[in-house]
Protein backbone atom coordinates (compact mmCIF):
# COMPACT_ATOMS: atom_id res chain seq x y z
CA UNK A 1 0.00 0.00 0.00
CA UNK A 2 1.35 3.04 -0.96
CA UNK A 3 1.32 6.23 1.47
CA UNK A 4 -1.23 8.04 1.44
CA UNK A 5 -1.14 11.50 1.06
CA UNK A 6 -3.92 14.41 1.57
CA UNK A 7 -4.79 17.67 -0.46
CA UNK A 8 -7.10 19.81 -0.60
CA UNK A 9 -7.46 20.09 -4.22
CA UNK A 10 -6.36 17.05 -6.66
CA UNK A 11 -6.21 18.36 -10.12
CA UNK A 12 -5.87 15.84 -13.08
CA UNK A 13 -4.77 16.52 -16.54
CA UNK A 14 -2.32 19.41 -17.16
CA UNK A 15 -3.51 20.98 -20.53
CA UNK A 16 -5.06 24.53 -20.50
CA UNK A 17 -7.41 23.77 -18.28
CA UNK A 18 -5.74 21.77 -15.79
CA UNK A 19 -2.84 24.63 -15.75
CA UNK A 20 -5.33 27.02 -15.44
CA UNK A 21 -7.42 25.47 -12.81
CA UNK A 22 -4.39 25.14 -11.01
CA UNK A 23 -3.20 28.59 -10.77
CA UNK A 24 -5.82 30.06 -9.40
CA UNK A 25 -6.06 27.06 -6.70
CA UNK A 26 -2.61 27.87 -5.97
CA UNK A 27 -2.80 31.40 -5.66
CA UNK A 28 -6.01 31.06 -3.67
CA UNK A 29 -3.10 28.86 -1.09
CA UNK A 30 -4.92 25.85 -1.59
CA UNK A 31 -1.66 24.25 -2.31
CA UNK A 32 -3.15 21.97 -5.59
CA UNK A 33 -1.97 18.77 -6.60
CA UNK A 34 -1.90 18.48 -10.51
CA UNK A 35 -1.25 15.01 -12.05
CA UNK A 36 0.00 16.06 -15.44
CA UNK A 37 0.58 12.73 -16.71
CA UNK A 38 3.56 10.91 -17.57
CA UNK A 39 3.77 10.10 -21.68
CA UNK A 40 5.01 12.94 -23.83
CA UNK A 41 2.40 14.67 -25.57
CA UNK A 42 -0.51 13.65 -22.84
CA UNK A 43 1.24 16.00 -20.10
CA UNK A 44 0.14 19.54 -21.73
CA UNK A 45 -2.50 17.61 -23.44
CA UNK A 46 -3.25 18.34 -26.83
CA UNK A 47 -1.74 21.83 -27.49
CA UNK A 48 1.66 19.43 -27.10
CA UNK A 49 1.37 18.66 -30.89
CA UNK A 50 0.67 22.02 -32.00
CA UNK A 51 2.59 24.16 -33.70
CA UNK A 52 1.62 27.68 -33.21
CA UNK A 53 -1.36 29.00 -31.64
CA UNK A 54 -2.49 32.45 -33.38
CA UNK A 55 -6.06 32.30 -31.34
CA UNK A 56 -5.11 32.85 -27.93
CA UNK A 57 -5.79 36.32 -26.37
CA UNK A 58 -2.27 38.58 -25.16
CA UNK A 59 -0.05 36.60 -28.06
CA UNK A 60 0.03 39.39 -31.03
CA UNK A 61 2.45 37.15 -32.95
CA UNK A 62 1.56 33.82 -31.98
CA UNK A 63 3.11 31.21 -29.45
CA UNK A 64 3.98 27.58 -29.58
CA UNK A 65 1.74 25.25 -27.90
CA UNK A 66 4.59 23.75 -26.33
CA UNK A 67 5.86 26.71 -25.17
CA UNK A 68 2.46 28.06 -23.85
CA UNK A 69 1.98 25.17 -22.23
CA UNK A 70 5.32 25.31 -20.60
CA UNK A 71 4.39 29.40 -19.18
CA UNK A 72 1.53 27.44 -17.69
CA UNK A 73 3.21 25.05 -16.35
CA UNK A 74 5.67 27.55 -14.68
CA UNK A 75 2.98 30.11 -13.74
CA UNK A 76 1.33 27.46 -11.33
CA UNK A 77 4.02 25.87 -9.74
CA UNK A 78 5.29 29.52 -9.19
CA UNK A 79 2.15 29.88 -6.81
CA UNK A 80 2.78 26.32 -5.12
CA UNK A 81 1.18 24.22 -7.43
CA UNK A 82 2.91 20.36 -7.11
CA UNK A 83 3.06 18.93 -10.47
CA UNK A 84 3.52 14.97 -10.71
CA UNK A 85 4.72 13.28 -13.76
CA UNK A 86 2.33 10.19 -13.19
CA UNK A 87 -0.73 9.31 -14.94
CA UNK A 88 -3.64 8.51 -12.53
CA UNK A 89 -4.95 5.07 -12.44
CA UNK A 90 -8.40 4.66 -10.62
CA UNK A 91 -10.34 7.07 -8.27
CA UNK A 92 -12.70 6.70 -5.40
CA UNK A 93 -15.42 9.06 -5.41
CA UNK A 94 -18.13 6.60 -2.98
CA UNK A 95 -16.38 8.69 0.01
CA UNK A 96 -15.53 11.75 0.98
CA UNK A 97 -12.84 12.69 1.20
CA UNK A 98 -12.21 11.38 -2.66
CA UNK A 99 -8.93 9.10 -3.08
CA UNK A 100 -6.96 9.57 -6.51
CA UNK A 101 -4.60 6.75 -7.01
CA UNK A 102 -1.24 7.55 -9.27
CA UNK A 103 1.59 5.47 -10.69
CA UNK A 104 3.19 6.47 -7.56
CA UNK A 105 1.31 8.24 -5.66
CA UNK A 106 -2.30 8.54 -3.84
CA UNK A 107 -4.16 10.80 -2.33
CA UNK A 108 -7.13 12.16 -0.12
CA UNK A 109 -8.61 14.90 -1.88
CA UNK A 110 -11.23 17.32 -0.46
CA UNK A 111 -12.00 18.64 -4.21
CA UNK A 112 -11.20 17.24 -7.26
CA UNK A 113 -10.80 18.70 -10.45
CA UNK A 114 -10.91 16.39 -13.67
CA UNK A 115 -8.89 17.69 -16.72
CA UNK A 116 -7.99 14.78 -18.47
CA UNK A 117 -8.82 16.22 -22.05
CA UNK A 118 -10.18 14.41 -25.05
CA UNK A 119 -8.14 12.42 -27.76
CA UNK A 120 -8.57 12.54 -31.48
CA UNK A 121 -10.24 9.06 -33.07
CA UNK A 122 -8.37 7.32 -35.22
CA UNK A 123 -9.34 4.32 -37.81
CA UNK A 124 -7.04 0.77 -38.14
CA UNK A 125 -6.72 0.69 -42.21
CA UNK A 126 -3.75 -1.05 -43.23
CA UNK A 127 -0.87 1.24 -43.05
CA UNK A 128 -2.09 3.48 -41.03
CA UNK A 129 -1.00 1.92 -38.19
CA UNK A 130 2.18 2.91 -35.23
CA UNK A 131 5.13 0.92 -36.99
CA UNK A 132 3.57 1.72 -40.17
CA UNK A 133 2.55 5.33 -41.43
CA UNK A 134 1.51 6.48 -38.34
CA UNK A 135 3.37 9.95 -37.75
CA UNK A 136 5.30 9.56 -41.28
CA UNK A 137 2.31 10.75 -43.20
CA UNK A 138 -0.94 9.83 -41.31
CA UNK A 139 -1.30 12.33 -38.32
CA UNK A 140 -4.71 13.04 -36.41
CA UNK A 141 -4.70 16.91 -36.63
CA UNK A 142 -4.13 18.64 -39.83
CA UNK A 143 -3.49 21.99 -37.66
CA UNK A 144 -1.06 20.48 -35.72
CA UNK A 145 1.35 18.68 -38.55
CA UNK A 146 -0.36 19.78 -42.03
CA UNK A 147 2.53 22.69 -42.48
CA UNK A 148 5.60 19.90 -42.24
CA UNK A 149 7.46 19.97 -45.52
CA UNK A 150 6.30 16.62 -46.71
CA UNK A 151 2.70 17.37 -47.29
CA UNK A 152 3.98 20.32 -49.24
CA UNK A 153 2.00 20.83 -53.14
CA UNK A 154 1.52 16.90 -52.56
CA UNK A 155 -2.15 15.55 -52.96
CA UNK A 156 -3.74 15.33 -48.90
CA UNK A 157 -6.26 13.03 -48.20
CA UNK A 158 -8.39 14.22 -44.97
CA UNK A 159 -11.32 11.24 -43.32
CA UNK A 160 -14.50 13.05 -42.30
CA UNK A 161 -17.51 14.76 -43.00
CA UNK A 162 -17.97 16.97 -39.92
CA UNK A 163 -16.72 20.54 -39.33
CA UNK A 164 -13.37 19.42 -38.06
CA UNK A 165 -12.93 17.32 -41.62
CA UNK A 166 -14.14 20.61 -43.32
CA UNK A 167 -11.97 23.38 -41.25
CA UNK A 168 -8.61 20.67 -41.70
CA UNK A 169 -9.10 20.05 -45.63
CA UNK A 170 -9.38 24.18 -45.82
CA UNK A 171 -6.48 24.21 -43.60
CA UNK A 172 -4.56 21.96 -45.68
CA UNK A 173 -5.18 23.88 -49.32
CA UNK A 174 -2.63 26.24 -47.86
CA UNK A 175 0.08 23.16 -47.99
CA UNK A 176 -1.28 20.72 -50.63
CA UNK A 177 -1.32 20.69 -54.32
CA UNK A 178 -5.26 19.08 -54.10
CA UNK A 179 -7.11 18.14 -51.28
CA UNK A 180 -9.17 15.11 -51.09
CA UNK A 181 -12.09 14.56 -48.47
CA UNK A 182 -13.18 10.92 -47.81
CA UNK A 183 -16.63 11.03 -46.36
CA UNK A 184 -18.26 7.60 -45.93
CA UNK A 185 -21.55 8.92 -46.52
CA UNK A 186 -23.30 10.95 -49.55
CA UNK A 187 -23.73 13.76 -47.38
CA UNK A 188 -21.60 16.14 -45.14
CA UNK A 189 -23.00 16.47 -41.31
CA UNK A 190 -20.61 19.97 -41.18
CA UNK A 191 -22.30 23.07 -40.77
CA UNK A 192 -23.35 25.03 -43.77
CA UNK A 193 -21.30 27.29 -44.00
CA UNK A 194 -18.17 25.11 -43.34
CA UNK A 195 -20.15 22.97 -46.28
CA UNK A 196 -20.10 25.70 -48.62
CA UNK A 197 -16.70 26.56 -48.31
CA UNK A 198 -15.60 23.44 -49.06
CA UNK A 199 -17.51 22.77 -51.92
CA UNK A 200 -16.77 25.85 -53.37
CA UNK A 201 -13.20 25.60 -53.45
CA UNK A 202 -11.25 24.32 -56.29
CA UNK A 203 -8.56 22.29 -54.74
CA UNK A 204 -11.04 20.74 -52.78
CA UNK A 205 -12.20 17.46 -54.17
CA UNK A 206 -15.22 15.57 -51.91
CA UNK A 207 -14.93 11.03 -52.44
CA UNK A 208 -18.58 10.59 -51.53
CA UNK A 209 -19.56 6.69 -50.26
CA UNK A 210 -15.77 6.52 -49.44
CA UNK A 211 -13.23 5.22 -47.44
CA UNK A 212 -9.47 4.43 -47.29
CA UNK A 213 -8.75 0.82 -47.53
CA UNK A 214 -4.82 0.99 -47.24
CA UNK A 215 -2.06 3.25 -46.98
CA UNK A 216 1.36 2.78 -48.62
CA UNK A 217 4.85 4.14 -49.26
CA UNK A 218 8.35 3.57 -48.85
CA UNK A 219 9.74 5.78 -45.76
CA UNK A 220 6.90 8.46 -45.82
CA UNK A 221 3.25 8.05 -47.54
CA UNK A 222 3.33 8.14 -51.05
CA UNK A 223 -0.25 6.60 -52.42
CA UNK A 224 -3.29 4.75 -50.69
CA UNK A 225 -6.18 2.98 -52.08
CA UNK A 226 -10.02 4.27 -51.85
CA UNK A 227 -12.81 1.69 -51.81
CA UNK A 228 -16.47 3.03 -53.17
CA UNK A 229 -18.88 2.04 -50.26
CA UNK A 230 -21.99 1.85 -53.14
CA UNK A 231 -19.59 0.39 -56.05
CA UNK A 232 -16.93 -0.90 -54.24
CA UNK A 233 -14.29 0.13 -56.91
CA UNK A 234 -10.90 1.10 -55.85
CA UNK A 235 -8.72 3.81 -56.73
CA UNK A 236 -4.71 4.16 -56.06
CA UNK A 237 -4.04 7.45 -55.36
CA UNK A 238 -1.10 9.31 -55.05
CA UNK A 239 -0.98 10.60 -51.43
CA UNK A 240 1.88 12.36 -49.19
CA UNK A 241 -0.78 12.62 -46.37
CA UNK A 242 -3.84 11.14 -44.53
CA UNK A 243 -5.22 13.17 -41.57
CA UNK A 244 -8.19 11.38 -39.65
CA UNK A 245 -10.61 14.33 -38.43
CA UNK A 246 -13.27 11.91 -37.22
CA UNK A 247 -14.02 13.33 -34.29
CA UNK A 248 -12.31 13.07 -30.44
CA UNK A 249 -12.76 10.36 -27.59
CA UNK A 250 -12.94 11.98 -24.12
CA UNK A 251 -10.13 10.20 -21.72
CA UNK A 252 -12.91 9.24 -18.88
CA UNK A 253 -12.24 5.35 -18.98
CA UNK A 254 -10.89 5.87 -15.46
CA UNK A 255 -14.10 7.74 -14.31
CA UNK A 256 -17.08 4.86 -15.29
CA UNK A 257 -19.44 3.99 -12.73
CA UNK A 258 -17.71 7.13 -10.66
CA UNK A 259 -19.53 10.06 -12.06
CA UNK A 260 -22.30 10.70 -14.60
CA UNK A 261 -20.87 10.43 -18.15
CA UNK A 262 -22.98 11.52 -21.36
CA UNK A 263 -23.61 8.90 -23.29
CA UNK A 264 -20.24 10.11 -25.78
CA UNK A 265 -18.23 9.41 -22.51
CA UNK A 266 -17.98 13.48 -22.21
CA UNK A 267 -18.54 14.39 -18.37
CA UNK A 268 -21.78 15.41 -17.36
CA UNK A 269 -21.76 18.70 -15.85
CA UNK A 270 -24.31 21.18 -14.29
CA UNK A 271 -24.81 23.49 -17.51
CA UNK A 272 -23.10 26.74 -16.78
CA UNK A 273 -21.29 25.54 -14.24
CA UNK A 274 -18.11 22.83 -13.71
CA UNK A 275 -19.93 20.68 -11.33
CA UNK A 276 -20.65 17.21 -11.44
CA UNK A 277 -22.92 14.77 -10.09
CA UNK A 278 -20.24 14.42 -7.38
CA UNK A 279 -20.22 17.15 -4.51
CA UNK A 280 -17.00 18.84 -4.60
CA UNK A 281 -16.25 16.73 -8.09
CA UNK A 282 -15.44 19.47 -10.87
CA UNK A 283 -14.78 19.01 -14.93
CA UNK A 284 -13.29 21.62 -17.08
CA UNK A 285 -11.93 21.84 -20.33
CA UNK A 286 -12.62 19.42 -23.47
CA UNK A 287 -13.34 16.48 -20.95
CA UNK A 288 -16.83 18.13 -20.87
CA UNK A 289 -16.78 19.90 -23.74
CA UNK A 290 -17.43 19.16 -27.60
CA UNK A 291 -18.55 21.66 -28.64
CA UNK A 292 -15.74 24.72 -28.19
CA UNK A 293 -12.80 22.69 -27.53
CA UNK A 294 -10.64 25.81 -27.71
CA UNK A 295 -7.44 25.95 -25.48
CA UNK A 296 -9.07 29.76 -24.32
CA UNK A 297 -12.75 28.02 -23.07
CA UNK A 298 -10.24 24.88 -21.20
CA UNK A 299 -8.45 27.91 -19.61
CA UNK A 300 -11.64 29.65 -18.92
CA UNK A 301 -13.81 26.53 -17.20
CA UNK A 302 -10.45 25.79 -15.56
CA UNK A 303 -10.59 28.95 -13.62
CA UNK A 304 -14.40 28.21 -12.89
CA UNK A 305 -13.79 24.94 -11.60
CA UNK A 306 -11.11 25.95 -8.81
CA UNK A 307 -13.47 29.08 -8.16
CA UNK A 308 -16.31 26.99 -7.69
CA UNK A 309 -14.40 23.96 -5.50
CA UNK A 310 -12.79 27.06 -3.34
CA UNK A 311 -16.25 28.20 -2.74
CA UNK A 312 -17.82 24.89 -2.21
CA UNK A 313 -14.92 23.98 0.14
CA UNK A 314 -15.22 27.19 1.88
CA UNK A 315 -18.88 26.48 2.50
CA UNK A 316 -18.31 23.18 3.77
CA UNK A 317 -15.70 24.43 6.51
CA UNK A 318 -12.97 22.71 4.78
CA UNK A 319 -10.73 25.12 3.45
P1 LIG B 1 -18.28 15.12 -35.67
O1 LIG B 1 -19.19 16.27 -35.91
O2 LIG B 1 -18.69 14.04 -34.74
O3 LIG B 1 -17.98 14.48 -37.11
C1 LIG B 1 -17.21 13.31 -37.22
C2 LIG B 1 -17.21 12.92 -38.69
O4 LIG B 1 -16.38 11.78 -38.81
C3 LIG B 1 -18.60 12.56 -39.20
O5 LIG B 1 -18.79 13.08 -40.49
C4 LIG B 1 -18.57 11.04 -39.22
O6 LIG B 1 -19.31 10.48 -40.27
C5 LIG B 1 -17.12 10.75 -39.44
N1 LIG B 1 -16.74 9.47 -38.86
C6 LIG B 1 -16.89 9.09 -37.57
N2 LIG B 1 -16.45 7.84 -37.38
C7 LIG B 1 -16.03 7.42 -38.60
C8 LIG B 1 -15.49 6.21 -39.06
N3 LIG B 1 -15.30 5.17 -38.23
N4 LIG B 1 -15.15 6.11 -40.36
C9 LIG B 1 -15.35 7.14 -41.21
N5 LIG B 1 -15.85 8.33 -40.82
C10 LIG B 1 -16.20 8.46 -39.54
O7 LIG B 1 -16.84 15.58 -35.12
P2 LIG B 1 -16.04 16.93 -35.41
O8 LIG B 1 -16.08 17.28 -36.84
O9 LIG B 1 -14.71 16.73 -34.75
O10 LIG B 1 -16.84 18.03 -34.62
C11 LIG B 1 -17.09 17.88 -33.22
C12 LIG B 1 -17.82 19.12 -32.71
O11 LIG B 1 -16.97 20.26 -32.75
C13 LIG B 1 -19.06 19.45 -33.53
O12 LIG B 1 -20.04 19.92 -32.67
C14 LIG B 1 -18.57 20.55 -34.44
O13 LIG B 1 -19.60 21.40 -34.88
C15 LIG B 1 -17.56 21.28 -33.54
N6 LIG B 1 -16.53 21.95 -34.35
C16 LIG B 1 -16.80 23.21 -34.82
C17 LIG B 1 -15.88 23.86 -35.62
C18 LIG B 1 -16.19 25.21 -36.13
O14 LIG B 1 -17.30 25.66 -35.98
N7 LIG B 1 -15.26 25.90 -36.73
C19 LIG B 1 -14.69 23.24 -35.97
C20 LIG B 1 -14.45 21.96 -35.51
C21 LIG B 1 -15.39 21.33 -34.72
P3 LIG B 1 -20.94 10.56 -40.27
O15 LIG B 1 -21.26 11.94 -40.66
O16 LIG B 1 -21.30 9.54 -41.29
O17 LIG B 1 -21.36 10.19 -38.89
Amino acid sequence: MKDMKKATVVIVGSGPAGYSAAIYAARANMAPVVFEGFFAGLAGGQLMTTTEVENYAGFPEGISGPMLMDNMRRQAVRFGTEVLTEDVESVDFSKHPYEIRGTNHHFLADAVIIATGATAKRLEIPGAGEGEFWQKGVTACAVCDGAAPIFRNKPLFVIGGGDTACEEALFLTKFGSKVYLVHRREKLRASKIMQERVIANPKIEILWDTVVAKVEGDNVVRSLITRNLISGEEIKREAAGLFFAIGHKPNTDFLKGQIDLHENGYVAVVPGTTRTNKPLVYAAGDVQDHVYRQAITAAGTGCMAALEAERELAARGLF
